[in-house]
């Protein structure tokens, strides 16, 4: 197996490249590499505690409060506009800027870097946490894979994770946020942090994954369950992207195989109540395969008015990421019910974490692992 590796794998440049030399899209070096993750966007209130002295700045970079010591401050949207306690502000967005790093307290997690809060589009609170790349990383790398997991596994999560953060750095340029946390990664800010992981980020620091020459998302996912997937069949996206590989290195993984039933009666209303007509449901079944025939693209649901076909990734999303761990499965009707049996755990598109994992311990370094789930890509270095 080693030898495959090492034939599919002919890893080579190492670039170091400046901002101004990059080819897909222009680097957000106005914020100063910072990444800009969405904590908070559904409520017209929130709380949020500083815990050293700070500063607030409007929108326009003026001064609006400046305290010598940290406390807890509210914030609420009343008719349109931004109050802070009970004292209107003439502004929908403000800077609050701690003194010292890491002294952000939101809903119990600690965060660096400064906030941002504003109004947005649904007249709601948004709470935005903006912090150097390399030191959101360090919380995301321990929160997506085990610190105690091999440190080429980590410093492969550090690389994919990375890119996948800078991709919508440089996408998001013109909207008011890169990143939703922790729906995208697994942001949940210091205390996350790991001595291992923190390692794998700096030993990595500043490299990113391109794909012939373009900037993508480097997906990546807990386990494959034996081969990994095309972004198109699970998503609505149309980018460049490396290859599918198979992956039989995943198989110590506690999340290889599964298997879930479901009372249809309990996947109509499921079905009924995200706002699908699928009256008298009869029977599920797989309506598309993909073509390397290792996932299931679109599911079938026959009802009493006919058959309707969904991707299989809404499918996951109504009954549960969590309960339908992937869209490689078979179906089994069982009475008044469908039993799945399945493989893998996630959406299956980019790098295999457990075989990640795996790949380390048969002493394969971290560019190695990337060049396997991400065939066709190169190592850059940036200045972060
Ligand atoms: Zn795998």
């Amino acid at each position: 197996m080693k030898k495959l590796i090492q034939l599919l794998l002919l890893w080579s440049l190492f670039i170091s490249v400046p901002y101004s030399a990059w080819g897909a899209g222009s680097p957000p070096s106005e914020r100063g590499e910072q990444i800009r993750v969405l904590l908070s966007s559904h409520s017209k209130q929130i709380e949020l505690s500083v815990e050293s002295p700070y500063s607030v700045y409007s929108e326009s970079r003026h001064l609006l409060a400046k305290k010598a010591r940290g406390q807890t401050l509210l914030f609420t949207q009343k008719k349109g506009d931004l109050y802070l306690g009970k004292k209107k502000l003439a502004t929908s967005s403000v800077l609050v800027v701690p003194k010292q790093d890491g002294s952000l307290k939101f809903k119990g997690n600690r965060y660096r870097g400064v906030a941002r809060v504003e109004i947005n589009s649904k007249n709601k609170i948004a709470l935005i946490n903006q912090l150097k790349l390399e030191k959101y990383l360090k919380s995301v790398v321990a929160g997506e894979v085990a610190p105690l997991w091999p440190q080429e596994t980590l410093k492969a999560q550090a690389v994919a994770a990375r890119t996948y953060a800078y991709y919508h750095m440089v996408k998001g340029k013109d909207k008011s946020v890169d990143i939703t946390s922790p729906l995208a990664q697994n942001y949940q800010g210091i205390k996350k942090e790991h001595r291992a992981t923190n390692q794998a980020v700096r030993a990595t620091s500043g490299q990113i994954l391109y794909y012939r020459g373009y900037l993508f998302p480097a997906f990546f996912h807990s386990t494959c369950g034996g081969g990994t997937e095309f972004p198109q069949n699970v998503w609505s996206l149309d980018f460049k992207i490396p290859e599918v590989v198979p992956c039989d290195y995943c198989k110590d993984s506690p999340h290889f195989q599964w298997s879930k039933k479901f009372d249809l009666k309990e996947v109509e209303q499921k079905f009924i109540q995200a706002g699908h007509s699928v009256h008298g449901l009869l029977n599920i079944y797989p309506a598309r395969i993909s073509k390397n025939r290792s996932h299931v693209t679109e599911i079938g649901l026959l009802t009493s008015d006919g058959e309707k076909t969904f991707r299989t990734n809404e499918f996951r999303r109504i009954l549960g990421f969590n309960e339908v761990k992937s869209a490689k499965f078979k179906v089994a009707k069982r009475g008044d019910s469908v039993l799945l049996n399945g493989w893998g755990w996630g959406h299956g598109v980019g790098m295999c974490q457990y075989g990640a994992k795996s790949l380390a311990k048969e002493e394969t370094n971290y560019r190695k692992i990337l060049s396997y789930y991400y065939p066709g890509c190169r190592l850059k270095r940036v200045q972060m």
